[in-house]
């Protein structure tokens, strides 16, 4: 079969590898479309510190059960299934309070496990979630890029009353706002990027306000409107401090990023506003939610989906999502 391999970082190439068997409780896909992601141009660079090498990277993946191993149920060969990445032990403290997506032995597929961006994958059987015909194979592979959102909804809780902030419009931003907007039905998302075109994106995603940063500041622009709910998807570190500023009393701010720059902040900026930080990792257990949001029509998957390329063109496709952010959002590779 041919798989996507990382032999070493900056080393990409099409391998070819034996077809893996199942084990007991897993089942092997045969992988169908699979969406690029910026971790996986990160473990390509040699900079997720999580990655182990050689690695075939992919965690975004939708395919077809078409093995299964021991103890899994014949009944799921054929079934149209996403990929949940979370690998978790189910005996930790975190596992044991819902929370695998942090588990203190965490195996992420496409990261610390062979993942997607191969003809075939072994998963465990309960990763691998069943589709309802209404979603189509074309935009499947987006269910887990909208976990993202869905986890870090579930800790902001949004409410129709809020007025919603969005620090960036890539595809971590466009999926909070498709969820804010469709899901929860939030009165007023605002949308704050550097790149005109991603907040064209941002509008077409449902945003109500878009703002460029670039040059003016968010605090002139906004002109004293105190957003309620803050969503840092733009993962740079000066954006705490900067929405403790701008929150209002009450305010809750969620944050997704993965730096391990400082940043600056005083005790006195969140208690004297009683703010509330949330972060978010991943998904726990999201999945069965958001393919409900999409066979409900509640998010417009294909919304994001500016380009199919065939998984030969494996390094074209990742070269466009990486350097070309004004004309490309998620790229799906077809397999
Ligand atoms: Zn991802
Ligand atoms: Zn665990």
């Amino acid at each position: 079969m041919k798989s996507v391999v990382i032999e070493q970082p900056e080393q990409l190439s099409i391998a070819q590898r034996a077809e893996p068997q199942p084990a007991a409780g897993e089942v092997r896909v045969k992988v169908k479309y699979a969406s690029i992601c910026g971790s996986d141009v990160h473990i390509w660079h040699g900079h997720n510190p999580f990655a182990k090498y050689p690695r075939v990277i992919g965690h975004e993946f939708f395919g077809i059960i078409d093995a299964v191993g021991a103890g899994v149920d014949p009944a799921r060969l054929g079934v149209r299934v996403a990929v949940d990445p979370v690998v978790s032990c189910g005996h930790c403290y975190p596992c044991s309070v819902g929370r695998p997506n942090v588990c203190s032995e965490l195996q992420v597929i496409g990261v610390h496990r062979d993942g997607g961006f191969s003809e075939f994958s072994v998963v465990p059987n309960a990763n691998a979630w069943a589709l309802p015909d209404n979603i189509d194979d074309r935009v499947a592979s987006l269910v887990e890029p909208f976990t993202i959102a869905a986890n870090i909804c579930a800790f902001l809780q949004p409410q129709p009353q809020d007025i919603a902030l969005v620090y960036g419009a890539g595809p971590m931003g466009l999926t909070a706002i498709q969820v804010l907007k469709g899901v929860y039905g939030v009165k007023q998302v605002i949308v704050a990027d550097r790149l005109t075109q991603r907040l064209q994106m941002a509008s077409d995603n449902g945003a109500d306000l878009t703002l460029n940063n670039a040059e003016t500041p968010l605090a002139v622009q906004l002109a004293g409107v105190q957003p309620t709910l803050i969503i840092d998807a733009a993962c740079h570190p000066y954006i705490l401090a900067e929405a403790t500023a701008l929150a209002s009393p009450a305010g809750r701010i969620g944050l997704l990023g993965f730096s391990g720059a400082p940043c600056t902040i005083t005790q006195q900026s969140l208690t004297s506003k009683e703010l509330s930080i949330f972060t978010s990792r991943l998904n726990s257990h999201r999945f069965p939610q958001v393919i409900r949001w999409m066979s409900e029509g509640k998010i417009a998957p294909s919304k994001l989906v500016t380009h199919y390329i065939p998984l030969d063109e494996i390094e074209r496709a990742m070269t466009l999502f990486e350097k070309d952010p004004r004309s490309c959002c998620k790229v799906i590779l077809e397999i």
